[in-house]
């Protein structure tokens, strides 16, 4: 397991009973990953509320399970042996016993509940950045409370292999001998395990072109620095901003391979782009006139809504912009922005979309706050007005007990899952996934649209 260490896989058997109890499952002290005995069902949580609701699945491949060091695993002891169905009485396991486990899902999953688990009693940092999921046992399978959102082909992990990485490596740094981009996406790659590092390297799909050491934010969630958790990132922010032109010969090396690829400002490695537009834009109308079939694609926290005109202008044509709430006083205390207001964003992604830029909203999801029933109604408002051709639906990675003492408290959510309903009968022609497509549609191999 991780980060407690390897635990056994799954003991699995087929066709388990959907509706057989979930039991609770934990960590020993060694890290070895048990079932609890009879009489311990599993909770997941969704903001403040302990629950089962919503869709258990079995854990999909590629998926990590976590220990959570320090954090009691909570469950729902059945004090009178009525099973799955009784209400019981909400207890956490003996420490003796063990700690508190989740599942860390592979791209293209949605979360629907964070797992249940008592505070650090050591007090001690935030737990890493990750996408921590609810995890159980249902007749002898491991099943998470999740979803399947997306399965477009340039991301399944299976396409992820290593071996030949070291060596696209080592070519990437003889054609660009100093290049600061490729010295970053060097580390993102072969350490960080970065599948649009690795792209990179293979001259495939997405590139990444990370560009700013900067930010007008400070993301409670932010993947690249965290200025007040303790917790690590999995993403070290570059320490120094490339020039114009060693940004452009990286796109360059990855298009003259596939000229109808992608190449992307804005990593998980970096802060925000906008706030290098002036170098950004000879760069961009550079790409555009050199590889016309090119998708070049911006990810922002769409703080500066002149600047997106200006690079759609220069030939930007896909941009996604990250959004946690849509309402001001939980986007501000999730953002902690210097600037700039909720307003502004989605000035920017309207304007985008007018411009004829092809528009995703990153909507950062977490069960309890994303699906509260005021959240809902004004993403949809929000989504309606920007005419977003696409809603990303993705798992915000984050210490969950950590970023819900600082939020305000809301109502109790319907569950992410009745929220997709919702945008899917409410906004038909919105497209829901978790993944970026190419503009141009011949560059599109394979594409599985769910
Ligand atoms: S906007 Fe992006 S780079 Fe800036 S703090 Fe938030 S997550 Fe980090």
């Amino acid at each position: 397991m991780s980060p407690g260490g390897g635990g056994p896989g799954p003991t699995r058997r087929l066709g388990p009973a959907r509706s057989a109890p979930l039991r609770l499952c934990y960590s020993t002290p060694e890290g070895e990953l048990r079932v609890a005995p009879p009489g311990w069902g599993a909770l997941g949580r969704s903001g403040d509320r302990l629950t089962t609701a919503g869709a258990w699945v079995p854990l999909p491949p590629g998926s990590t399970v976590a220990r959570l060091p320090g954090r009691a695993a909570v469950g729902r002891r059945d004090v009178r042996g009525g099973g799955d169905g009784d209400p019981g009485r909400i207890e956490a396991l003996p420490r003796t016993q063990g700690v508190a486990v989740a599942a860390i899902l592979p791209v293209g999953h949605l979360r629907l509940l964070l797992p249940a688990h008592g505070p650090s009693d050591a007090g001690g940092p935030a737990l890493p950045l990750f996408g921590y999921t609810a995890l159980a046992d249902r007749a002898g399978e491991l099943v998470v409370a999740a979803m399947r959102t997306d399965r477009f082909e340039w991301w399944r992990p299976e396409r992820f292999s290593r071996r030949d990485l070291p060596a696209a490596v080592a070519a990437a740094e003889a054609a660009l001998p100093g290049n600061p981009v490729i010295a970053q996406l060097r580390t993102c790659a072969l350490t960080h395990n970065c599948y649009t590092a690795q792209n990179t390297f293979h001259r495939r799909y997405e590139a990444a072109l990370p560009t700013s050491a900067a930010c007008n934010a400070d993301c409670l969630g932010c993947l690249s620095l965290q200025t007040d958790s303790g917790a690590t990132t999995p993403q070290p922010r570059i320490a120094r901003a490339p020039g114009a032109d060693q940004l452009l010969a990286v796109a360059a090396y990855h298009l003259e391979a596939s000229p109808r690829g992608m190449v992307s400002f804005g990593q998980g490695c970096e802060g925000e782009p906008l706030l290098r537009t002036e170098e950004l834009l000879p760069v961009v109308r550079a790409i555009r006139a050199r590889f016309p079939d090119a998708t070049v694609h911006l990810n922002s926290n769409g703080s500066r809504p002149d600047d997106c005109v200006r690079l759609a202008d220069a030939g930007l044509n896909s941009a996604r912009i990250s959004v946690f709430s849509f309402t001001p006083g939980l986007f501000a205390a999730y953002y902690r922005p210097r600037g700039y207001t909720i307003d502004d964003v989605c000035q920017s992604a309207r304007r985008l979309h007018d411009r004829g830029v092809q528009v995703a909203i990153n909507l950062l999801t977490f069960p309890g706050v994303t699906d509260a029933p005021g959240e809902v109604a004004r993403t949809l408002t929000a989504l309606g007005a920007v005419e977003a051709d696409q809603v990303q639906l993705r798992t915000l990675n984050v210490d969950p007990l950590w970023l819900l003492g600082r939020l305000p408290r809301l109502e109790p959510g319907i569950g992410l899952g009745r929220m997709v309903t919702q945008l899917r009968q409410e906004l038909p022609r919105l497209r829901l996934g978790n993944f970026t497509r190419p503009v141009a549609a011949t560059a599109v191999p394979a594409a599985v649209t769910p």
